[in-house]
């Protein structure tokens, strides 16, 4: 529009690039009213996070698929309140989560247990509250579970956990469906297996339970190769007697950590059109998925201050308040966060670049945001935005250099964040 009323086409034309591109993001009054709060928080956009949450119950209607939130990702209670509000399960892998997920409103019939070393007391708080399943992921844990039910009047419902075989094509920490892992049960005991079952009067067998990695991004060749072995190995119980009423497709969708204004909501269409079309299955038989970072990655930005700008020998660093300690993937995977500087963007729509290493406030030399970054010029008390951050971020925090754990603000309620003290009044 601006380019065809004005004079200036190219000025305009330029304006209305960066202005656009701004506006995807957080807007002026938002940022403005940043400067107030204390950093570093976990700033939670609450519309797009309901948005991406209402977009997938939808599709999973449509696709007649169960959603399981694996809630490991984020455990905020304002975001679980919502997602089983909706009527979504919950995927739990320790107790403390078996019991969080019943306390934010997930009933016990729709939580499921998985993870390769449960405790007895965490067994039992499961069994009390007779949730959907227990994934198991040995023998051994079959027949502990099976005793521990029989000791307390129980049924406990059981879903195997087995591993496929397949490689996922992501990052070797987070591949887990391969026969170098360690979760799932393997083909070399499936006759044991289903020996075990079969004696196991206390437990209920109700299906198979899958999952081959995270942030997968090679979505419909991945899936389909998934489907693929789980048609098999689905045939070969039922061949053998036992019912597969629940098959649980694990496999954790990718983000866009590279562009999160471009992709705010991750291909979930893709994701539950590649299963529909390739898994086998009769009606009377469920088919599960388990987002946990799809849900909920985009829909929080790691909000931070510039402490210090510091030149170096060779490089330029800028120094912020939030560190490995409020989100520990950058150091714990060498994972990517865009990192953009809000303060500059308001400052001037033209700002001059620099490369800048970005690095937090803690004693590790791993202690590092991202390299050579390509920032406007930055100054002390800068806010910087962490972008991705809403999945494995505030779950991981610790309180390493005994710093303190950096806050959730929501978009909603953003009168409730914690006031920033200027100390130089
Ligand atoms: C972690 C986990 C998920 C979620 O994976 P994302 O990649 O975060 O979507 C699902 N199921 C199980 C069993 C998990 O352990």
């Amino acid at each position: 529009m601006c380019a065809i009323i004005c004079e200036n086409t190219d000025f305009f034309a330029i304006f209305a690039i960066v202005f656009a591109d701004f506006e995807n993001m957080m807007d002026f009054n938002t940022i403005e009213r940043f400067d107030k709060i204390a950093t570093p928080f976990y700033y939670y956009d609450m519309d797009l996070f309901r948005k991406t949450v209402d977009h997938v119950a939808e599709l999973a209607s449509q696709h007649n698929l169960k959603v399981h939130y694996a809630i490991k990702a984020n455990v905020e209670r304002r975001l679980l309140e919502y997602i089983s509000s909706k009527g979504f399960g919950a995927d739990c892998v320790s107790g403390n989560e078996v019991l969080h997920a019943h306390d934010c409103g997930f009933p016990g019939g729709k939580i499921v247990y998985a993870g390769v070393g449960k405790s007895d007391k965490e067994i039992y708080n499961a069994l009390m509250l007779d949730i959907e399943a227990f994934n198991c992921e040995s023998l051994q844990e079959i027949y502990v579970i099976n005793e521990m039910a029989h000791r307390y009047g129980k049924k406990a419902n059981v879903s195997v956990r087995i591993n496929p075989d397949i490689d996922a094509h992501t990052h070797k920490y987070v591949t887990t469906g391969l026969y170098e892992n360690k979760f799932g049960i393997s083909q070399h005991e499936f006759e044991k297996l289903i020996e075990i079952i079969g004696k196991s009067e206390h437990i209920n067998f109700i299906g198979l339970h899958f999952h081959v990695g995270s942030q997968i991004t090679r979505v419909s060749e991945v899936f389909a190769l998934e489907c693929k072995r789980v048609n098999e190995i689905v045939a070969y119980f039922e061949r053998n007697g036992l019912k597969v009423g629940n098959i649980n497709l694990g496999g954790g969708l990718g983000v866009d950590y590279d562009d999160p204004d471009g992709s705010p909501i991750a291909d979930f269409e893709t994701w539950f059109r590649t299963i529909s079309e390739n898994i086998v299955r009769r009606p009377d038989q469920k088919v599960h998925v388990e987002p946990g970072r799809s849900l909920v990655a985009q829909c929080a930005t790691l909000i931070s201050r510039v402490l210090f700008v510091k030149s170096g020998e060779t490089k330029n660093f800028l120094i912020m308040d939030a560190g490995m300690n409020d989100l520990i993937r950058p150091a714990l995977y060498g994972a990517y966060h865009k990192i953009e500087n809000l303060s500059a963007e308001m400052r001037t729509f033209f700002p001059t670049h620099q490369a800048y290493d970005i690095v937090g406030p803690v004693c590790e030399s791993s202690d590092v945001w991202g390299a050579g970054r390509l920032l406007p010029l930055s100054v002390r008390g800068d806010l910087m935005a962490i972008r991705s951050t809403g999945a494995y971020g505030q779950v991981m925090a610790s309180r390493y250099n005994m710093k303190d754990l950096a806050p959730s603000v929501f978009s909603d309620r953003l009168d409730e964040a914690p006031v920033m003290t200027d100390y130089f009044e």
